[in-house]
């Protein structure tokens, strides 16, 4: 059978690894790479390699950051009495965008999933409650998405939290169920953190 030359058929496996990245837009995007000018495609390839080489978790919040702590930890003006749980990078930046939120947050980096085999102790659970210990935390906005899986995981920290004596409060219904907080508009997204309630 007629196979494309190796080099090529490596790039259109790289392609198809990436999550929504079918067989058919796989191969639309190598060919793709190998129209554009040799430089561009040197860019493309130094940035894959500059996330990776750059980019750490911020000890503190265990978001994604290229400083020691990450900008949002390091900002001696901001509210450290509240910290903000959500589910991943982009939901930091999707909060921010609102400027309504002036605390700190803390990532989790995903959600309790079991069918997935994801279970607490794969999520940064433990950093938030050395964080909530160590420091004069009043309040903790849980901030997981509104599917089944972020639910789960608001319960299983209010349940957490509570005991120990800090507020738990969940953003406002009204975000799109099943949907993703990053894909909120920011009007709903600021609508959700002033209106929460405590779990
Ligand atoms: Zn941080």
């Amino acid at each position: 059978m007629y196979q494309y030359a190796a080099s090529l058929t490596r790039l259109i496996e790289q392609f198809a690894r990436l999550p929504g990245v079918g067989p058919k837009t796989a191969q639309r995007l190598a060919f793709h790479v190998l129209n554009m000018p040799e430089e561009q495609a040197a860019e493309f390839a130094q940035a894959l390699l500059d996330v990776k080489r750059q980019i750490k978790t911020c000890p503190e919040c265990c978001n994604l950051t290229d400083v020691v702590p990450c900008r949002i930890c390091g900002d001696e003006t901001r509210d450290r009495s509240v910290i903000c749980v959500v589910e991943d990078a982009q939901d930091v930046l999707a909060i921010e965008k609102t400027r309504e939120f002036r605390g700190l947050y803390h990532v989790l980096q995903g959600a309790i999933s079991p069918m997935d085999g994801r279970e607490p102790e794969d999520l940064r659970i433990k950093e938030l409650l050395q964080r909530v210990s160590d420091n004069e935390v009043k309040e903790i906005i849980v901030a997981t998405n509104p599917t089944i899986e972020g639910e789960t995981t608001a319960l299983y920290l209010a349940k957490l939290l509570k005991p120990i004596g800090i507020q738990v409060t969940r953003i406002a219904r009204g975000l799109p169920v099943g949907g993703d907080l990053e894909n909120a508009d920011t009007a709903t997204l600021t609508r959700a953190i002033s209106g929460r309630r405590e779990m």
